[in-house]
């Protein structure tokens, strides 16, 4: 089986008298190692799919496995140990802590989960050692970025979940932080899941689920990715 399953996976949110169907049975996999990218318009159903995925949101129908378990049957404490052990997150705008340094924000994950990994050599490996004592503010946009890829491995998770991670950077830095999360998924061996309106990024994944009106209009897997243009 798959590493993750996605069968007939249904949401709907009800708005006062009208149902907006969010997810309307969405199927895909995604094997293990891969670096996928979900990729469509707005409104498409991209970050419904993420918050059923990352157990911060229950879908109403179909099955949801992760490394063989069936996630879509979790109660609220057993969605909770998943969040904070099995999956790391890594958002547009970051969410650090601002008034913690950058080790700080790093080892503040390593204590809700139950694998951690140094705080320390996770900002060694996205090449950021020599920033740990400093705070958010004096950071660029890309090197917060890194602080929250850092935080997010030193979870040691199962699967990264990346929500336009690079939708709050200019051309060239959003370059880097998908080389640096297409590395780490190489090095690692960890599975990545990238969600991006952006088509040109497409061509570095392994697997491209194309989402539309709350179903996958298309899949396909790159036997020979390429490098971001
Ligand atoms: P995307 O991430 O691709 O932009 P979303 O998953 O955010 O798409 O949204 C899919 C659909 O579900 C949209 O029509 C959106 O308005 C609706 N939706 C998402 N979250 C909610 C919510 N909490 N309440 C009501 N409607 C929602
Ligand atoms: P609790 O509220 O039970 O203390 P949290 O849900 O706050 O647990 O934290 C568990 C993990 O889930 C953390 O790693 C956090 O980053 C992540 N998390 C929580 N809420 C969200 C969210 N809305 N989107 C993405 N990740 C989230």
């Amino acid at each position: 089986e798959p590493f993750i399953t996605f069968k007939n996976v249904t949401k709907t949110y009800r708005m006062g008298e009208v149902d907006i169907h969010a997810l309307s049975g969405v199927n895909f996999c995604v094997e293990k190692g891969e670096f996928a990218i979900v990729v469509g318009p707005s409104g498409a159903g991209k970050s419904t799919i993420l918050n059923v995925l990352g157990g911060m949101d229950s879908c109403d129908g179909g099955t949801i496995t992760v490394d063989g378990n069936l996630i879509s049957d979790y109660n609220r404490k057993q969605l909770t140990a998943y969040r904070r052990s099995d999956i790391g997150f890594v958002f547009q705008f970051y969410n650090l802590v601002q008034n913690l340094t950058a080790l700080e924000n790093v080892e503040l994950a390593s204590e809700i989960c139950k694998n951690p990994l140094d705080a320390a050599k996770t900002l060694d490996m996205v090449g950021l050692s020599e920033r740990k004592g400093n705070f958010p503010a004096q950071l660029s946009g890309g090197e917060q970025q890194r602080v929250a890829i850092a935080r997010a491995l030193a979870k040691n998770p199962k699967l990264l979940l990346c929500d336009e991670p690079t939708g709050a950077l200019d051309y060239q830095t959003g370059k880097t932080i998908l080389k640096l999360l297409q590395d780490t998924c190489k090095e690692t061996g960890m599975t990545v899941i990238v969600i991006t309106h952006n088509q040109a990024i497409t061509g570095m994944a392994d697997r491209v689920i194309e989402v539309k009106n709350g179903l996958v209009s298309s899949m396909h897997i790159n036997e020979h990715p390429v490098p971001v243009q």
